[in-house]
C-alpha cells in the first residue's frame, strides 16, 4: 500500500523560465481538488533549509497563469549540495508536516531531489522547467515554446534594420549545450546560417555560404547563433573574421541574453504546465516517486529521474536540411 499523501510541497529551482508559475498554480489546485494540503517553498533548496514555507491554497495562485518568472523565486544552493544542508531540510519539511514534494527545475534540481529522496525516502516528482529544451524524457520543457516566439519576434525586428541598411546580422541566443532554440528560432525567423553546439560548421563554410548568399541577389542575411556553438570564435570574434574576409559586409551583433528567459507564458507553455502539474500531483497520491512528467508525442508520460538527468536530447538533423534548403 503507498503512503498516503497528506501535504505536498512545492520548489522552483535553477534559472527561472516562462510556465514555472502556471506549473505552481497547477500543482496547488490539484492539491486542493484532492483534499491534500500544500505548501509552497521560497528560493528553491535554500528555502527549504532555512524553512521558507508559507501555506498555499487556490486562491493564493489566483492570476498567475499569465506571469512568468516564479512567484515562490529560485535559487542556486550550494548548501544543499551538502548532507548538512539537505538533512536540515528535511528536518524542516518534518516539522511542518510535508509528506511529498514537486520540484521544477532542471537536472541539477533533479539530481539534488534524486539524492534526497535516497538519503530520507522521500516522495518526489520534477516537471522541467528550462527554456533550453535540454532535458532528456520530454518534447517540450516549460519555457521553451515561449523563447521561440520571443527570439523570433526579436529577430523580425532586427530584419526590419539588416534590410533597410544592406546589413548582416549576428545574433547570439541562449543555448550553452543545446542548439534548440538556434534551430527552431532561426528556421522560424528565416536565418541564413544557424550556428549550433552539436554541429561544427566551420568558418570556412560560413564565409562560403555568406559569399553565396550576397551573390544570389540577398543584400542582408540574418545568422542565428547559439551562445555554445562550436566554430571556436565567440560572436565578436567571428563578426571581425567575417569583416576582414568578407570586407563587402557590414556586420552587427546582437546578444539576446536574459530577455529570452522572461515574459508571459506562451498558451503552449500555460497548458503544458497545467498538464505537468496534475500529473506530478496525481503521481504522487498513486504512490509513484523519482519521475519526471513531460510530454511525449503529445501526451503526458513518466520517466525515472535518472533517465532524465542522464539522457541526452538530439536536435532533429531534419531541421538543419530544412533550413538549409530555406536559405537557398
Ligand atoms: P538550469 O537548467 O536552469 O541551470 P538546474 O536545475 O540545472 O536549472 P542547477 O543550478 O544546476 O540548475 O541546480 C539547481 C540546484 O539543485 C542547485 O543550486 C543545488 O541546490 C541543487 N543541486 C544541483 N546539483 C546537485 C547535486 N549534485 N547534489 C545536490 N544538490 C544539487
Amino acid at each position: 500500500m503507498p503512503k498516503t499523501i497528506k501535504k505536498v510541497g512545492v520548489l522552483t529551482s535553477g534559472g527561472d523560465s516562462p510556465g514555472m508559475n502556471a506549473a505552481i498554480r497547477s500543482v496547488v489546485r490539484t492539491c486542493a481538488y484532492h483534499n491534500i494540503e500544500c505548501i509552497g517553498i521560497y528560493r528553491g533548496y535554500q528555502g527549504m533549509i532555512e524553512g521558507d514555507f508559507k501555506e498555499m491554497g487556490p486562491r493564493s495562485v489566483n492570476n498567475i497563469v499569465n506571469k512568468g518568472g516564479t512567484i515562490l523565486k529560485s535559487a542556486r544552493s550550494s548548501e544543499f549540495k551538502t548532507a548538512e544542508g539537505r538533512h536540515k531540510a528535511h528536518e524542516n519539511l518534518l516539522k511542518a508536516g510535508v509528506d511529498a514534494l514537486v520540484v521544477i527545475g532542471g537536472d541539477g534540481t533533479f539530481t539534488g531531489a534524486l539524492l534526497f529522496n535516497k538519503e530520507f525516502d522521500f516522495p518526489i516528482m520534477g516537471i522541467p522547467g528550462t527554456i533550453d529544451n535540454d532535458i532528456f524524457g520530454t518534447s517540450h520543457t516549460l519555457g521553451y515554446d515561449t523563447a521561440l516566439n520571443t527570439v523570433v519576434e526579436v529577430i523580425d525586428k532586427i530584419r526590419d534594420t539588416a534590410s533597410s541598411h544592406n546589413r548582416l546580422f549576428f545574433v547570439e541566443v541562449m543555448g550553452r549545450d543545446a542548439g534548440h532554440i538556434a534551430l527552431n528560432a532561426g528556421i522560424g525567423a528565416g536565418a541564413e546560417e544557424i550556428l549550433i553546439p552539436e554541429e561544427d560548421l566551420g568558418l570556412e563554410r560560413l564565409l562560403e555560404s555568406l559569399q553565396k548568399s550576397k551573390a544570389s541577389g540577398k543584400s542582408s542575411s540574418i545568422v542565428v547563433i547559439a551562445e555554445g556553438d562550436k566554430i571556436g570564435k565567440n560572436v565578436f570574434e567571428l563578426k571581425d573574421y567575417v569583416e576582414a574576409n568578407l570586407p563587402e559586409y557590414d556586420v552587427r551583433v546582437s546578444v539576446l541574453g536574459h530577455m529570452q528567459r522572461g515574459g508571459s507564458p506562451s498558451c503552449f507553455d500555460r497548458v503544458l504546465a497545467s498538464r505537468l502539474g496534475v500529473k506530478a500531483v496525481e503521481s504522487l497520491i498513486d504512490g509513484k516517486s523519482n519521475f519526471m512528467v513531460g510530454l511525449q508525442n503529445d501526451a503526458v508520460s513518466l520517466t525515472p529521474l535518472e533517465q532524465a538527468i542522464k539522457g541526452k536530447t538530439m536536435i532533429d538533423r531534419e531541421l538543419l536540411r530544412v533550413s538549409d534548403i530555406m536559405s537557398t
